[in-house]
């Protein structure tokens, strides 16, 4: 049963052959016998779960169901869910239970989907490999003195290992994507504005955006289905008609060959930064490409060495402000001992972040004061336009870029951890994409002495079907993305 596409998952429970307690049971057991060696969950609560089982089993008996209906999904713990413990990976939000929920975790409820628990994650989602969380690192389950990528490395880890059929994640830089690259799975960053960040704790608001991560594009599909649509409570959710991304996988659409496809391949993305392994592999998967009948075209995205630099001036000065609601007042931590309000407000913030989340609100602040603001964070939204119209002039050649999602496969717990602009470096194929606000997809291409490594696609806005049909594609001739780990039986 856990290697079942969701798909499959589905059909299963409608054709009664295993329940939804049964279901999220054997998963709850997956969790008890492997969480404590990966630290993927930060809560879980098997009432809370099989209830939620039940009344999809009683839906699923009305005949009610739809595909997601009955089956256990892990989210990350940045979407506030009601009555659960929602912490974002910090100290601040350690004593914090939310009184309503995000917007997709309501999607996902309304869709009868179960709540299996909330995932570990960087703090306030700040990081590439899941080691700055409050609750410790999690460890990438292809080897267990690895990362499994950030800032979504408890979903990560948890789908890779078969402890959840499929999670959520969010991507302000990279954090859907790279994790999912570290640990051999499918995950999407869709276009901003198609998921709702109602109720998803900010980060960088202009870059944030929640996606899937599943064991298939297949199965992203399903989840993004449910996933995205308008949402009048967030000012940037786009009102779309709603579409069906699914539409372009089921045969015989969804084995048509590639024809008609044209690649661009960045010379940017193929230079040096990127380990020898990565690009032999990625350099595979563009034969792959060939052979479906994809053609490639070389394109130039001239200000992509950029990106990293204004990301870490924008996503720290958006930070700064979105951080500033923690001050020991509303919620969250408060100091014990205090002699005054500003005593209190500072020793609070002092205590309730890590070191992380304090460079980047000292860069914040210091980014956005009088002075300052001209030189960087006006100079750095320069650049994020020019990035976007690198985009824009590339996708007049080709209808989706082709490149790494990471420089390398996962690297050691530790071994960037002193060092963050290594650490930045991680996503340095990830983040202009956010600053565009694009839509992309990593996929497994294979591996590199045991560890895998991602593929990314990017498309246009908008595009996500087109993205996800060229994933299903590769995905029906190179199951890389069926493999899975030892040790998790
Ligand atoms: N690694 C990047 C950062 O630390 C991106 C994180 C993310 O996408 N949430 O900001």
């Amino acid at each position: 049963m856990i290697e079942h596409s969701l798909q499959a998952m589905a059909r299963s429970l409608a054709d009664r052959e295993i329940s939804s307690v049964e279901l999220t049971q054997l998963y709850l057991d997956r969790i008890v016998r492997h969480n404590s060696g990966l630290n993927a969950f930060i809560t879980v609560d098997p009432a809370a779960s099989l209830a939620q089982a039940r009344a999809a089993d009683e839906r699923l008996a009305r005949g009610e169901g739809g595909p997601l209906t009955g089956i256990p999904i892990a989210h990350k713990d940045i979407f506030c869910a009601k009555d659960w413990l929602t912490t974002c990976g910090s100290k601040m939000l350690s004593n914090f239970v939310s009184p309503y929920d995000a917007a997709v975790i309501s999607r996902f409820g309304e869709a009868g989907a179960v709540m299996l628990g909330k995932t570990n994650m960087d703090e306030f989602a700040m990081g590439s490999s899941n080691e700055t969380s409050f609750y410790g690192p999690v460890r990438n389950p292809w080897d267990g003195s690895c990362v499994p990528g950030g800032s979504s490395g408890g979903s990560a880890a948890a789908v890779a290992a078969r402890l959840a059929p499929a999670a959520t994640g969010t991507d302000t830089g990279g954090s859907i994507r790279q994790p999912a690259a570290l640990c051999n799975l499918s995950g999407l960053k869709p276009t901003y504005g198609v998921v709702s960040r109602y109720g998803m704790i900010a980060f960088a608001s202009s870059l944030d955006q929640a996606g899937p991560l599943g064991r298939s594009a297949a199965d992203c599909a399903i989840l993004l289905n449910v996933m995205a649509g308008f949402d009048d409570r967030d000012s940037t959710s786009l009102d779309r008609q709603r579409e069906d991304y699914c539409r372009e996988l089921a045969a015989p659409a969804g084995n048509k060959p590639l024809a008609g496809l044209t690649i661009g391949l960045p010379e940017e993305f193929f230079g040096e930064g990127c380990s020898a392994e990565v690009t032999r592999l990625v350099e595979a998967a563009i034969a792959e490409y060939r052979k479906l009948g994809a053609e490639t075209v070389a394109i130039r995205l001239p200000s992509m060495g950029l990106a990293v630099a204004a990301y870490y001036v924008i996503a720290p000065a958006e930070a700064s402000s979105n951080l500033a609601r923690f001050d020991g007042v509303r919620y969250g931590h408060r100091a014990a001992d205090y002699r005054d309000l500003t005593d209190m407000y500072c020793k609070s913030r002092a205590q309730g972040f890590g070191a992380e989340v304090k460079r980047r609100i000292l860069i914040g602040t210091y980014v956005l004061s009088h002075g300052y603001y001209d030189a960087y964070y006006l100079q750095a939204q320069r650049v994020r336009r020019l990035i976007a119209r690198d985009f824009a002039e590339a996708f007049r050649q080709c209808d989706v870029i082709l490149g790494p999602t990471s420089p390398s496969t996962a690297f050691k717990l530790g071994e960037k951890a002193a060092d963050p602009v290594q650490m930045y470096l991680s996503d340095i194929y990830t983040i202009a994409v956010n600053l565009a606000g694009l839509p992309a997809i990593s996929i497994p291409c294979g591996f590199a002495s045991g560890l895998p490594a991602g593929l990314q696609l990017i498309g246009n806005y908008f595009s996500e079907a087109r993205l996800l049909h060229a994933a299903h594609r590769y995905q029906q001739e190179n199951p890389w993305h069926l493999q899975h780990p030892d040790g998790f039986a």
